[in-house]
């Protein structure tokens, strides 16, 4: 009886330990992960961070989707922004004055409810340079990137209408440049790649994620490829064509489903076809994020199966993790 007792008093009481000692820190974001991450990204010519692994359960500490692409010291890219990515933009010391680009995968909330309090903070810097803002059209019940964005800081009836300065240029803010990529384009369509700053391109490819309209982004950052595969089922057959060899630096898969759970080849791809597709595309190095506690529970099984199929290097991404290029 006294160890039913004891034990969780035994659990708790370092959480709260490390709570006051955190609060107490002169600088709350010292040591963290994504500080820590940073710091490594800061000092190569091209890095990605993950400033969210996680997916649309709260269920641990991992944000919401989102990634940022570091070159020379800077993080100029940030593709989604998931709930949670505030608290890591933060941690990592980026600025929305640095970002050349949004790049919105998908406008699922796991990857975009972020977004209002990053901008937030951006209203505190001034720059009057564009800020380009990619994103899915719209389709089914989806509002498109543009849509999106007016219904969060349009002047006359988004909810933050007072950062309306993001889409008119008022206030001294920088203006977005909405670009809305078509997400149902046919296989044998021609995929623009778009130029977002010196040496850093974007190439937005549809994949299927069941009704969403959804975008994977292929990035060329100072000759390194960086392939964001993106929330995908396995009937992403355009996806297929035009990745194939492709062999770039990095490929970033999202690890949402165990083998044989969850849903099937509806909205994700289960872990014998995220090897599939590493094998099909041949990256150096490959990274699993979107992990939830029902994948990353059975992650040793999920390994197996991809390697089964992949035979290059697979990383782990956590939040704040830096994947030097
Ligand atoms: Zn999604």
């Amino acid at each position: 009886m006294l160890k039913k007792i004891l034990a969780p008093s035994a659990l708790i009481l370092p959480a709260i330990f490390l709570g006051v000692s955190s609060a107490d820190s002169a600088d709350a974001s010292e040591g963290a992960p994504a500080a820590r991450g940073a710091e490594i990204c800061r000092n190569v010519d091209v890095g990605v961070q993950v400033l969210g692994s996680g997916g649309p359960i709260a269920e641990g500490s991992r944000a919401g989707t989102s990634y940022a692409v570091w070159i020379d010291g800077r993080a100029q890219l940030l593709i989604d922004a998931g709930p949670g990515s505030f608290i890591r933009f933060g941690e990592a010391g980026l600025k929305v004055g640095d970002l050349k680009g949004i790049a919105m995968s998908h406008l699922h909330a796991d990857h975009s409810a972020g977004l209002g309090g990053i901008l937030n903070s951006g209203s505190f810097e001034r720059s009057d340079e564009p800020l380009l803002f990619v994103g899915p059209a719209a389709a089914s019940v989806f509002p498109g990137a543009g849509e999106f964005l007016s219904a969060l800081v349009g002047r006359d009836s988004g909810a933050w209408r007072y950062l309306g300065g993001y889409l008119d240029g008022g206030d001294e803010r920088r203006k977005f440049e909405v670009k809305e990529i078509a997400a149902n384009v046919a296989e044998n369509a021609s995929i623009p790649e778009i130029d977002i700053a010196h040496d850093l391109t974007l190439t937005a490819i549809p994949v299927h994620h069941g009704e969403v309209p959804t975008l994977a982004f292929m990035v060329k950052a100072k000759n390194r490829v960086i392939l964001f595969a993106s929330d995908q089922s396995a009937l992403s057959s355009g996806f297929d064509r035009v990745t194939r060899n492709l062999k770039p630096d990095l490929l970033i898969a999202h690890h949402v489903i165990p083998a044989g759970e969850g849903q099937p080849i509806g909205l994700h791809r289960p872990p014998d076809e995220i090897g599939k597709m590493a094998a099909s595309v041949g990256p150096r190095q490959l990274l699993l994020s979107h992990h939830m506690n029902r994948s990353f529970s059975r992650l040793e099984e999920s390994l197996s199966m991809i390697s089964a199929r992949y035979k290059g290097p697979t990383l782990i991404a956590s939040d704040g993790t830096c994947v030097a290029l």
